[in-house]
């Protein structure tokens, strides 16, 4: 089938397409109707159906391969590997429905889950899921500030914890994290289940409300919980996401809709099918372990890998070698994830054998291309950038190798998924621009299947945050893009970081990739400074890959680069070499922070910072002066 007329039938007969791809999952009662849309951009796909994301993920494949394995749980942390079949997984996550329900959970409760990268965390979302109840997913990078602000928008009556994560040897203890929280917030759960890994030092023990996990599971051994029949459009969970203010937004994703855009895009996108293998190496915190960790890979029957660990820790092949181990067909990582590895010898990515794998997805911020060169030639595979937001919980833009794979554009998260009807508008007028021609990316509504219905309790942020800034009620990506002829979609950064120098608009994006062409740059991060003449002025901060002697001629190379490339206009005013960049523990650059330091301001919320010493050596760089004067 081609590309072309998959797509085109999405969007010229959505309900038919969808109708089809609704087959692939199991309904305990049909969809009345494929989708109701009678309150836009309020949408309801396959109303009236009734069915379950447990059921999905377990239940339904003990037949066919209850001996194979659904989940493979690694840490290089602590050194254990868990290998779960279907038949385990559907035994843990019984006695974690029955833990949860002893504890008060039902259908519609919410549950906030505040654990990494380990299989308790898959039991607790799966088992809330069986049961009807809402989880919501907390990084485990947050501190207590950002928990206590998400426990009191979602107000679960339970929360379940790890007693520590590790990261780099280093554990770091979850409980008291969760304690002053819970002090913190107006609205605590009223019970708080700790799973202990023994990491961490016993911990104070609030009685009453806190639970010790392996006491409560002896207590319920062999306990089998029946599947909660959900109507399509109940809640499944709630996954908190940066706004424009303080307040977390809360994204409510569906049941059904999410069910069947996972199911299409396992096939379509990932190529992964029953029996086969996807590595994801995100955190179940983020939007794509909630999708490509969890129920994606086991709606599809297929076997996910969770990883808690560094990449290069024991030894920067440990990903190959998973990949080689498991027989690894997909992996999905992200860009910073393959920058932490251009750092490292180049010959870990030939050391194992990766005859299996068929692709690597990577998505989350901008792949830049030389970054996707290094790889591509690296580990000798085809290289798929795809282009999605917490909002969407599946692709907005990608290829798909499972339906007809067409060519990658370097740069380019390449075309529409299914159901997307994507446009590039001017900001001010509303009309579509040219191929080439820059303009925000929307997506026409009703969006489709899997994206999120609201923000939890707050239709009216929901509103105002997507879907009011054009005269047509557009979903607005709040990203910049430009299409070329074929279609292909290239992104060039938030509409909330542009920069304004002298009248023209600069994504940080074309600045930074530009950077990156320099052969000493590991990294950039470009931000538009105040500028008494010319309203904004690009600096940049940069990390190089090795430690240079002339620190400052590499610094006025790269600022004599840029302005070659891209123009005098793009010219950075100040280029700042400095170690590391301060990043969200998800890998997102803090631009603000690096803007608000240059222009001497309060750098804001730093609580996702990853590295304080990130930070510090910004202050210092730009303490110095300039490194090459503009
Ligand atoms: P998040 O919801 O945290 O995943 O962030 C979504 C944002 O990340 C998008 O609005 C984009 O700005 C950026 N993003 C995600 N994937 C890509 C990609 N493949 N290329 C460029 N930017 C991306």
């Amino acid at each position: 089938m081609r590309y072309e007329d998959f797509y085109q039938r999405s969007i010229d007969d959505p309900e038919g397409f969808w109708a089809e791809q609704a087959r692939a999952i199991h309904w305990h009662v049909p969809p009345r109707a494929i989708l109701e849309y009678g309150d836009p951009p309020f949408r309801k796909w396959f109303a009236g159906g009734t069915t379950n994301l447990c059921h999905n993920a377990v239940d339904r494949h003990l037949d066919a391969r209850g001996d194979q394995l659904a989940l493979v749980a690694i840490s290089s942390e602590t050194g254990e590997t868990r290998e779960i079949t279907y038949r385990e997984l559907h035994d843990e996550v019984n006695v974690f429905a029955a833990m949860i329900r002893s504890l008060g959970v039902g259908r519609g409760d919410r549950v906030v889950i505040y654990m990494p990268n380990m299989a308790e965390a898959v039991f607790a979302m799966l088992a809330c899921a069986r049961i009807g109840a809402v989880h919501s997913v907390v990084f485990g990078g947050f501190a207590a500030h950002n928990l206590a602000l998400r426990i009191d928008d979602a107000r679960p009556k339970l929360l379940v914890c790890a007693d520590a994560g590790m990261r780099g040897g280093k554990v770091i203890p979850y409980k008291p994290l969760v304690d002053a929280a819970c002090e913190k917030a107006r609205h605590p759960p009223a019970h708080v289940l700790v799973v202990s890994r023994g990491l961490a030092p016993e911990p104070a023990w609030v009685p009453g409300r806190d639970i010790d996990h392996a006491a409560l599971r002896a207590e319920f051994r062999d306990a089998r919980v029946a599947v909660e029949w959900m109507e399509s459009n109940e809640p499944s969970y709630l996954l908190y996401t940066s706004g424009t203010t303080g307040k977390p937004k809360g994204v409510q994703r569906d049941v059904g809709g999410y069910a069947v855009a996972l199911a299409l895009s396992m096939w379509a996108i990932y190529d992964v099918r029953a029996g086969q293998v996807m590595f994801s190496t995100s955190d179940v915190g983020w939007a794509v372990g909630h999708s490509y960790n969890v129920y994606g890979p086991l709606i599809a029957g297929a076997t996910s890998i969770l990883y808690e660990g560094l990449p290069t820790h024991p030894d920067p092949g440990v990903w190959w070698s998973i990949c080689e181990k498991y027989g690894v067909r997909t992996m999905f990582s992200s860009p910073t994830g393959i920058r932490v590895l251009k750092k490292q010898d180049a010959a870990w990515l030939r050391k194992h054998d990766l005859s299996v794998l068929q692709w690597l997805f990577l998505a989350g911020e901008p792949l830049d291309e030389p970054t996707a060169h290094w790889i591509t030639e690296g580990i000798g595979k085809t290289i798929i950038d795809n282009y999605w937001q917490t909002e969407t919980g599946w692709p907005v833009l990608s290829l798909m190798p499972g339906v007809d794979m067409k060519p990658v554009k370097f740069g380019s998260p390449g075309l529409p998924m299914p159901g997307y009807r994507i446009r590039v508008i001017d900001e001010g007028s509303g009309e579509d621009v040219a191929p080439g021609e820059k303009g925000v990316l929307v997506i026409e509504p009703p969006l489709p299947p899997g994206c999120l219905t609201t923000v939890w309790g707050d239709d009216a942020r929901f509103m105002a945050s997507y879907f009011s800034h054009f005269k047509e009620r557009l979903y607005s990506s709040l990203d910049w893009a430009i299409r070329d002829e074929d279609g292909y979609a290239f992104i060039l950064g938030r509409t909330d970081d542009v920069i304004n120098v002298a009248g023209h608009r600069l994504g940080t994006r074309e600045v930074e990739e530009s950077c990156s062409t320099h052969p000493d740059v590991a990294e950039a991060a470009v931000v538009g400074v105040r500028d008494a003449l010319k309203g904004q002025v690009p600096v940049v901060f940069a990390t190089l890959k090795t430690a240079g002697e002339d620190v400052a001629g590499t610094a006025e190379a790269i600022r004599a680069q840029v302005g070659r490339q891209l123009g005098a206009i793009a010219r950075p005013a100040r280029v700042y070499v400095v170690g590391a960049l301060p990043k969200t523990r998800s890998g997102k650059l803090l631009r603000r922070s690096l803007q608000a330091l240059a222009e001497e301001r309060d750098p804001g919320d730093l609580s996702t910072l990853d590295d304080p010493g990130a930070l510090e050596e910004v202050r210092r760089a730009l303490g110095r002066g300039a490194d090459a004067g503009g």
